[in-house]
């Protein structure tokens, strides 16, 4: 087996904060662990949102911790071409969408796992607003009815650790986010086609990265099967606890790595107080 390839893979749309902080030791770590390595990836999709200079601060505040990766980062900006012609090969299991958050929050019977009201497939049935943005959604009936049985090989996580038992294999449900955005209106792709597009085009052995994606995982192993890509090995570590953080700083957990450096706290204070 080729050497193991992990990620870090920040949106550059703000300044690191001791969850990144956490994500990056921890992402670091597992691959010296496994003999492999970390790569950084910027996840740059929003452009209205993400900036060059965060993007700098990044790369800056990470050097500081002292984790280096291999250059160049890949960024995501870089790669719209490819993810319309991914989005392309899906064909007719997306259909566009001309829903306002507001119309789909108004019609909404139930939340899909992130809390968000689950759209009802309202443009499927009705067709689209003319001249109305839109964005395209998967027909996750349809997607289902193509797809096996799909499963999701998860790491047990330990602490700071990957766990050093095999992978278990779960069972993937990615009918709970209902008909998912994979094309957003504002960008020609969406945060979970660039995800597995590039996780692939990368390499990644292990993904590790928070429990906020735990349920994200569901959806990104159904479009791996439908793009033909390969899937990956899952490792999902809790977040860090507000205790954790205050016990790096004495004022609130949502100052930037910046401000913690400029109030003293060393990157060393960083790395043990959060248990490295
Ligand atoms: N870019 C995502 C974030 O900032 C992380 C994506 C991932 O690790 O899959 O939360
Ligand atoms: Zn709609």
């Amino acid at each position: 087996m080729s050497s193991p390839i992990l990620r870090f893979a920040p949106s550059p749309n703000g300044l690191l904060h001791l969850g990144h902080a956490f994500s990056a030791f921890f992402t670091w770590r597992a691959a010296e662990r496994l003999g492999g390595t970390a790569l950084l990836r910027m996840e740059d999709i929003d452009t209205a949102r993400c900036k060059p200079e965060f993007d700098a601060a990044i790369r800056q505040d990470l050097h500081w911790l002292g984790l280096a990766w291999p250059e160049p980062v890949m960024r995501q900006s870089a790669r719209f071409d490819i993810y319309r012609d991914a989005a392309a090969q899906l064909g007719d299991l997306l259909y566009p969408c001309t829903c306002t958050r507001s119309e789909i929050a108004a019609r909404a019977a139930a939340t899909d796992p992130d809390g968000a009201p689950l759209y009802d497939g309202h443009c499927r049935r009705h067709g689209t607003k003319a001249g109305a943005p839109a964005q395209w959604r998967l027909k996750m009936d349809e997607a289902l009815r193509r797809a096996p049985e799909l499963t999701i090989a998860e790491l047990h996580v330990t602490g700071i650790d990957l766990g050093t038992t095999p992978p278990v294999t779960r069972r993937a449900d990615p009918a709970r986010w209902g008909d998912a955005v994979i094309v957003r209106k504002d960008t020609p792709t969406s945060y979970h086609l660039s995800v597995v597009i590039d996780d692939a085009a990368q390499g990644i052995t292990h993904v590790t990265r928070g429990m906020d994606l735990h349920a994200a995982t569901d959806l990104h192993v159904l479009l791996q099967w439908l793009l033909g890509l390969p899937s990956t090995i899952y490792a999902h570590h809790p977040l860090i606890r507000d205790d954790t953080m205050q016990k790096l700083s004495k004022s609130r957990a949502s100052q930037s790595l910046r401000d913690l450096h400029a109030a003293g706290v060393t990157a060393s204070n960083i790395k043990s107080g959060l248990g490295f």
